[in-house]
């Protein structure tokens, strides 16, 4: 039976942290619960990644099998906390239990998808150009090349997901499945669900025997954090959260002599674009779908739609009828915490004062309490308004989105030429709209976005092989990247090259007969001879 203490795990140590004490708040109450969490201290936190660089040479030298084991072993333990984890996650976040389960299941489905990934092997990307010793004029030398792990990686969660995009989530994942050791800086405003998944994560990595060190849990003040960020040992960090954190984060690692590479995912809007024929054929049922997206989760998704295009048409006013009165009827609620409940608040008073703006639909029922409850609203502007006002496109994080009524296409177009990058932007087109645009849309909103769906709703990220995560900045901090989905574990990891290398002192996945039988590529032919 897993307790929470407020500590700190240094592989397999429990440390308590010598810093500033702090609890957790239940959102649903305003009320702080009763644990004290502790900070670690500056000489702590070199202790810990002292740690973390000790293990980095065994760990990332383990057979690929040994990984897979300790991933599975990750996803068991967190199983089998039971019931105490999502009851646990739900105090803290105020989220329903049944998202909380079914995040739990992605959450384990995940770090098992990564483990099939490091077991099949072929991730590394294995290219071999055997020697050409008769080459004229000049012979050519055995190269191999495949990608590594980069080293010590600290990761910061997310408060929307604080199980999916936290302690275990995707970036402890597959910065483990690459073979770097982790350190994870626990999210303040779910430590007591960070410590449970953290012991869980203690456990299996003692039963599957990981080196000491192969993974921590941190409690830690933004000084501290951002010295484990700026500690030579480390390697990489993995970020979810505000704009504001992961630049933050991010100056700090530019800084450094060696500069890392941050992956931060931080602020998206998502656009939406609704074309002429779109709205005509089937606009009422587009507004339905469009309130149950920008409402799902109060809103506190990084894929919800904030922003939606369209033009004037004879059916716009059906379409806002429809979408106001979806909003009007949904109730608000619980949001993950008191400061987020404020700047959504603030957020939403803000943009509602600017010049042509209109609020077209608030939630018709109160919140039971104001400083807990976001109330879901939609708004109204011009195109005009919105490309002289860049204002109106940045993130209000909640349960509300703004619509954009553009003159024609040609208006559309250019408001998004405007925008800034995205993790997500949606097309709604019917064929007619197709065979008449001037433009092509698909081109126009790859440009700004790292998903593009065709007629659906961003909210819902898949985890599978094909899933980008990601998206041009302000989305993320590096657009080549995801955090979701099996391409996750490049971040991790970087290629080397090995020239003229004996059979036997090459990675297993290089060498010659293939003994981990992975996919290879032998000049330029894929097979697993
Ligand atoms: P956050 O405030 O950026 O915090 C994420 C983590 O980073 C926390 O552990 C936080 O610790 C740490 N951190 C933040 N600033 C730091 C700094 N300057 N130095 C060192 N560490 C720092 O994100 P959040 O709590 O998840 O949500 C807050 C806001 O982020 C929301 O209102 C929303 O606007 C946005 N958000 C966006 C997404 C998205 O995917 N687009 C997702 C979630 C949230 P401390 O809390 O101790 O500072």
């Amino acid at each position: 039976m897993s307790t929470i203490t407020g500590a700190s795990l240094f592989g397999s140590q429990t440390l308590t942290g010598e810093g500033a004490a702090y609890t957790a708040t239940a959102p649903a109450r305003n009320e702080s619960l009763p644990e004290s969490f502790f900070n670690i201290s500056p000489a702590q936190a070199e202790q810990v990644v002292q740690l973390a660089s000790a293990a980095f040479g065994p760990y990332s030298q383990l057979h690929p099998h040994r990984r897979a084991e300790f991933l599975e072993a990750i996803a068991d333990e967190i199983e089998a906390l039971g019931d105490v984890l999502p009851e646990r996650a739900h105090a803290e976040s105020g989220l329903p239990m049944a998202r909380l389960t079914g995040e739990r299941g992605r959450t384990c489905g995940q770090l098992r998808m990564f483990a099939r990934l490091v077991r099949e092997g072929s991730w590394v990307d294995a290219r071999i150009n055997p020697a050409l010793p008769d080459r004229q004029p000049l012979p050519r030398p055995d190269l191999r090349r495949m990608l590594v792990p980069l080293g010590p990686v600290v990761v910061f969660g997310a408060s929307n997901f604080p199980l999916a995009f936290s302690v275990a989530g995707g970036d402890t994942a597959s910065a483990l499945a690459a073979g770097c050791p982790v350190i994870v800086k626990a999210h303040p405003a779910h430590p007591g669900t960070s410590e449970l998944v953290g012991r869980a994560i203690q456990a299996a990595a003692l039963k599957t025997e990981m080196p000491d060190g192969t993974f921590a849990l941190v409690h830690a003040d933004n000084a501290v954090a951002q010295a484990l960020v700026g500690h030579p040992v480390v390697k990489a960090v993995g970020f979810t959260g505000s704009r504001a954190g992961g630049l933050a984060l991010l100056r700090v690692a530019q800084a450094r002599p060696e500069p890392i590479p941050v992956y931060a995912e931080m602020s998206s809007v998502n656009p939406t674009v609704i074309l002429a024929g779109a709205m005509q054929e089937r606009g009422t049922a587009i507004a339905e779908g469009l309130a149950g997206s920008i409402t799902l989760g109060v809103g506190q998704f990084c894929t919800n739609p904030g922003l939606v295009f369209v033009t004037q048409t004879d059916k716009l006013n059906e379409f806002l009828g429809t979408l106001g009165a979806k909003i009007r009827a949904t109730v608000p609620a619980t949001m993950l915490n008191a400061g987020i409940c404020d700047h959504y608040r603030t957020g939403l008073d803000t943009l509602s004062r600017s010049a042509e703006v209109e609020v077209l639909a608030e939630s018709e029922t109160d919140a039971r309490s104001e400083a807990t409850e976001g109330r879901p609203a939609v708004l109204t502007t011009t195109g005009a308004a919105f490309r002289s006002n860049p204002a109106l496109s940045h993130e209000v994080f909640g349960p509300s989105s703004l619509v954009v009524v553009c003159q024609d296409e040609a208006e559309v177009a250019a408001c998004l030429q405007t925008m800034e990058g995205q993790l997500t932007a949606t097309l709604f087109a019917a064929d007619s709209d197709l065979q008449t645009s001037a433009y092509n849309w698909v081109a126009l909103l790859q440009q700004k976005a790292g998903r593009v769906l065709f007629g659906g709703y961003p909210t819902g990220v898949e985890v599978c092989e094909a899933m980008t995560h990601g998206g041009p900045f302000p989305a993320t901090s590096d657009a080549r990247t995801t955090s979701v989905g099996t391409a996750a574990i490049e971040r991790f990891a970087r290629p080397v090259t090995y020239q003229s290398f004996p059979n036997a002192l090459l990675p297993l996945a290089l060498q010659q007969e293939n003994p981990l039988g992975i996919w290879r590529e032998i000049d330029g032919v894929r097979g697993k001879e």
